[in-house]
């Protein structure tokens, strides 16, 4: 049923599209055609003007014809950098970037799965249930831009988020809550050849601190790091002033609090004994999620996957998506793999197969939630 060069086609038409985060106005206003020639009402929010972007959320609703349980899809629309003027090419199996930008699979794959499925059944005028899509913006800053979306304009009772590296098949059923923890050590000033004893260093309070930490991995479900360290000042003073932010993610609401409590807790023993003080920010990023494999988002992953031949695996992921959002919100939301490789990278790819697999399960969930189902088996 899927037209692969027809998504290959409007994959590689996405990747070209310039979409970085809060400016993903032209690709926007591409898929929105898109939706209205398939039908939807589409309609845009405000979380571009909310977030110092260029366009809001994209949310669209096909009614259902035939009845059904609404189902609800999620992408975003930007992309990291460098992901501008990007080149699309296929290489034998594969589509990858010329090698000077990322490819924007992520999540160009997920767009153009959805867009293939539901142009499959417009061709061949089949029932299906309603389908809502959420194309989101500033994903890639932290979730910005599906943290203004209202969840109340959602009719379905779950969603599928299309946005995880993996084969195929993969279901994300569980991520990290993180937190992000900024510190400002400050000391005394002093001539580092006259008298550094009058002095009291910041730099080697923060390394103090930090030589007291247990960071990277710290247990199978929890991770920490020091991102940046920095102080700016002429080797011949002692310097006053250091900044310093990490992060912390667990699976483990409360493994997470301990982990950010022994961090915050080194940095003040460490201020407090080399006679300076630190001023420590923390904050909750995104809250995590676990939802079971017979939560209605996993099982119907899942059938679906399997009747389309896909191998079928629940994982838990370290990194956070709009799910972790959408799950806080109340939306039982699962991730789906998207069969692209090495993303945030200028080697990131996507094999034809998977593309196509992926435009499959989509299929697959669709008819699988009109009335009678199966329609494509
Ligand atoms: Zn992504």
């Amino acid at each position: 049923m899927i037209d692969r060069n027809r998504l290959f086609g409007t994959f590689m038409d996405i990747c070209a599209t310039d979409s970085e985060p809060k400016k993903e106005r032209l690709l926007a206003e591409k898929l929105t055609r898109h939706l209205l020639e398939l039908g939807f009402v589409v309609t845009e929010d405000d979380a571009g003007e909310k977030s110092g972007g260029d366009t809001g959320n994209l949310f669209g609703r096909l009614e259902g014809r035939g009845g059904g349980t609404p189902l609800l899809f999620s992408c975003h629309m930007d992309r990291v950098s460098p992901g501008r003027g990007v080149r699309p090419r296929i290489e034998g199996d594969f589509i990858v970037s010329d090698g000077t930008t990322v490819l924007g699979a992520d999540d160009a794959a997920g767009i153009a799965a959805i867009l293939e499925a539901l142009t499959a059944i417009k061709e061949r005028n089949l029932p299906h249930p309603t389908v809502e899509v959420v194309f989101t913006v500033a994903e890639e800053l932290a979730l910005v831009g599906s943290r203004f979306f209202d969840l109340g304009r959602v009719a379905a009772p779950c969603c599928f988020v299309l946005d995880a590296s993996g084969p195929v098949g993969e279901i994300v059923i569980q991520a990290p809550e993180q937190a992000k923890i900024q510190a400002v050590f400050n000391g005394r000033k002093a001539h580092a050849g006259f008298a550094p004893e009058e002095g009291v260093s910041a730099i080697l309070m923060a390394a103090a601190a930090i030589s007291r930490m247990k960071l990277l991995r710290v247990d199978p479900q929890t991770t920490a790091n020091i991102g940046s360290i920095s102080a700016a000042g002429p080797t011949n003073i002692v310097p006053d002033r250091c900044e310093l932010e990490a992060e912390a993610r667990s699976l483990d609401p409360e493994k997470l609090r301990v982990q950010v409590n022994l961090m915050t807790e080194a940095m003040r023993s460490a201020a407090a004994a080399q006679g300076g003080s630190v001023e420590i920010t923390v904050t909750s990023c995104y809250p995590g999620y676990t939802l079971a494999e017979d939560s209605q988002p996993a099982r119907r992953a899942a059938s679906a996957a399997q009747r389309v031949g896909l191998p079928v695996t629940f994982k838990s992921t370290g990194g956070g998506s709009d799910a972790n959002i959408f799950n806080s919100g109340g939306l039982p939301s699962v991730v789906l793999s998207c069969g692209y490789e090495a993303v945030h990278t200028t080697a990131e790819r996507i094999a034809l197969d998977q593309l196509a697999s992926l435009a499959d399960w989509v299929l697959a969930l669709i008819s699988d939630g009109a009335d009678g189902g199966h329609s494509t088996s």
